[in-house]
């Protein structure tokens, strides 16, 4: 720890908080946050060259598992070409070509350079598009960290305890209204609320980012239908879930095609990139086919473009396979170690995302998750890194399995989590 704490007081005195960005502080679980110097496959390795296994994956984009030789190398080609041009390339309309074949709703693609990027980019085509001003999001989903998103958000928004930043200002956050994940009559009632004014509705198909909370049966076509007959543009944030539950995402797994999707964290393999994709009538709104501004210097980075391709091409069906088998491993072990004690708890997962809940409550809302008892998750969180298996430091984030886990780590990984538990009190 000694190295930790040395480099995290210098850290502070630099770098805002000691981090570059607010989850990774350890701000809900305490502690000192740890330093990395490498990764590799399932693993992490800190200052001291101690390993974990690893169930952030970078928050998401790590699923072929970290420093995959084939993205490695793609990313070496790469910059000896040179790490940016400011030009159009080639290798850009194949990343497009790529995820206009594996997304059921795209047609076109814009690529650009963040998660927030992305969705910040899809409201004003939206708003555009619609002429209407207003958005309603889901309170405890997360859309990145743009003005209108950040009301009642998810993720390090509300592991900090945060709902609505300041400096956002009063008007933008009248824009965004609130509905609840999975009732449908709260959506329906903003509409009837404020006719012909919502331009979008925004969701994360599966909430990624207040844990793991999933769709019910139903909800995301219902939504479908309702926004369609109200002229309201429906946004699938799949920043996280693209690629992840299914080579198309959730818009795949749910049978469900919205107008807009937003992508970002598996479509860089690593590096900073993000994306928005819909079908070209929509699209070609957007500068400099049509009057929606949106540009970007470092837009279609060869670096990012690179990795994300090749990260891309290796999704195949026997990796999808491969990690529905081991995150199914692990849920079994997990839940064979908690129901031999009377700790409650709700786990839940789709493929290789997933989030242990300590709640007795079945967890279908953002209100659900927020009865989960967090001094549980702290000392769980400890107790397990202790053990040399890293978790999100917040019980309010999935968790990710990659391809490079193999079955001995998730074996090593329920016995940590047997003896973790046995350390709750
Ligand atoms: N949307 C979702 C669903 C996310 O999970 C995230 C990041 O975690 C974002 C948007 C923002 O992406 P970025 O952090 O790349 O800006």
């Amino acid at each position: 720890m000694g190295n930790h704490q040395t480099l995290f007081q210098q850290a502070q005195k630099v770098l805002v908080g000691g981090v570059n960005s607010p989850v990774r502080a350890f701000g809900s679980v305490g502690g000192t946050p740890l330093f990395m110097q490498k990764a590799a496959g399932s693993r992490l390795f800190d200052q001291d060259n101690n390993a974990y296994i690893d169930y952030v994956g970078s928050w998401g984009p790590a699923i072929l598992g970290h420093a995959h030789p084939a993205v490695t190398q793609a990313i070496q080609q790469a910059a000896t070409c040179g790490a940016s041009f400011g030009t159009a390339t080639a290798a850009e309309i194949d990343l497009a070509e790529k995820v206009v074949e594996l997304l059921p709703s795209a047609q076109m693609v814009r690529l650009v350079s963040s998660g927030t990027e992305a969705t910040m980019t899809a409201l004003r085509l939206a708003r555009g598009v619609t002429g209407r001003d207003k958005v309603i999001k889901f309170a405890g989903c997360y859309h990145g960290h743009a003005d209108s998103f950040l009301v009642q958000a998810g993720s390090g928004a509300l592991t900090l305890g945060i709902p609505n930043s300041p400096g956002v200002p009063q008007a933008t956050a009248a824009d965004t209204l609130i509905a609840q994940f999975n009732e449908l009559a709260s959506v329906e009632g903003l509409i009837r609320r404020y006719p012909e004014q919502i331009a979008a509705v925004i969701i994360e198909p599966i909430i990624g980012n207040a844990g793991l909370i999933r769709p019910d049966q139903g909800f995301l076509q219902s939504l479908r239908e309702l926004t369609g007959a109200h002229g309201v543009l429906l946004i699938f944030d799949e920043v996280m879930t693209g690629f992840r539950v299914a080579p198309g995402g959730a818009q795949q797994l749910y049978d469900t095609k919205p107008d807009l999707t937003t992508l970002g964290k598996i479509i860089g393999g690593g590096c900073p990139i993000g994306a928005i994709a819909g079908p070209r009538e929509l699209m070609m709104q957007l500068a400099p086919a049509g009057p929606v501004y949106q540009a970007g210097t470092l837009s279609g980075n060869p670096l990012a473009v690179a990795a994300g391709l090749t990260t891309l091409n290796h999704l195949t069906p026997q990796l999808y396979a491969t990690l529905e088998d081991r995150a199914a491993q692990l849920e079994q072990g997990i839940r064979n170690n908690l129901d031999e004690l009377s700790l409650p708890y709700v786990y839940q997962r789709i493929g290789s995302m997933g989030c242990l809940f300590f709640t007795s409550r079945p967890v279908r809302t953002f209100a659900d998750a927020m009865t989960c008892d967090t001094d549980k998750f702290k000392q769980y969180f400890h107790a397990m890194l202790q053990q040399g298996v890293y978790l999100p430091p917040s019980q309010f984030e999935a968790n990710f399995i990659s391809a490079a886990h193999s079955e001995d780590d998730i074996n090593r990984t329920i016995r940590a989590n047997k003896a973790a538990l046995a350390k709750i009190k």
